[in-house]
């Protein structure tokens, strides 16, 4: 049943990134979200079915245009499959986690809610990547949804007790608002960055970003994921800069390690802080 459950979720995450290809499309061009059909980008020919079936249409068109023989960007599968992939991973981490998975309890909403934060990820990740732009269509959503799952999860499992008792001390309050504040420090040390470094190392989207990181993976982890991420951009940018395809100095979108960290967070976080509390004790 696992393995069926897989790859109805991988088919699902290929569809997903079919989509999610369409959006940054039309992010890039400034179209409304849902409109018209899908078009060839070179020759605009309208595309039929055929060639719009996720990764299998690239393979088969051999990653040309049916009509222009124009190239097509390896971004449209590559997207797809990484969201295939991401749908999957983030299923099995769920299941490992609750041993009853049913489409009939609050499980199942907590993986929609991951499905759809992943989805805004990778968006975010492809146009930082090309644009240096952290797209506020994709990010003010996606953080809205966040705050207002987080209030549903703390009113629903998590805190009632705490709630209930009145007691609220400080230790229950740190525990009641843990993402909240987890974003308030996370949002508010890149924005310390930017108004240090007067706008250079980072853009105000990075303060979003990080916000919004805060809101899902709470604390500590997001320290798991902002220290990541600040380890894998030095080391790629010292290897851009080496490679000489970057300058010191020049503009390296800091998104994608963002989310990178955050990917790994989600799945392996608490994993990583329990080793390291072993590691110090
Ligand atoms: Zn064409």
């Amino acid at each position: 049943m696992l393995i069926l459950y897989n790859i109805i979720i991988f088919i699902f995450g290929l569809i997903i990134g079919s989509f999610l290809n369409v959006v940054i499309y039309r992010l890039e061009n400034g179209e409304k979200i849902v409109n018209d059909r899908s078009r060839c980008l070179s020759c605009k020919h309208i595309l039929n079915w055929q060639d719009l079936i996720p990764v299998f249409s690239f393979i088969f068109l051999k990653g040309k245009c049916r009509y222009c023989s124009n190239k097509i960007s390896i971004q449209y599968p590559l997207v797809e499959i990484m969201t295939g992939i991401l749908f999957v991973l983030i299923f099995n981490f769920q299941f490992s986690i609750f041993s009853e998975f049913s489409i009939f309890n609050f499980q199942f909403l907590y993986l929609l809610f991951l499905f759809y934060v992943s989805s805004t990820f990778i968006v975010i990740f492809v146009y930082d990547l090309k644009h240096y732009i952290i797209p506020d269509k994709i990010i003010y959503p996606a953080i809205i949804i966040t705050f207002i799952y987080k209030l549903f999860e703390i009113l629903k499992f998590n805190h009632w007790e705490l709630i209930g008792n009145w007691k609220l001390e400080i230790g229950n309050l740190t525990t009641i608002f843990n993402p909240f504040i987890a974003a308030i420090l996370a949002g508010g040390f890149f924005y310390t960055i930017i108004i240090i470094t007067k706008g250079k190392g980072m853009g105000g989207g990075d303060v979003k970003l990080a916000f919004l990181m805060g809101l899902i993976l709470g604390w500590p982890v997001i320290l798991i994921a902002l220290f990541l991420a600040f380890i894998l951009g030095s080391v790629i940018g010292i290897f851009l800069i080496l490679a000489g395809r970057k300058k010191m100095g020049s503009m390296i979108p800091f998104g994608p390690f963002l989310i990178i960290g955050t990917f790994v967070g989600l799945f392996w976080g608490e994993k990583i802080i329990k080793w390291y509390l072993n590691l110090i004790n």
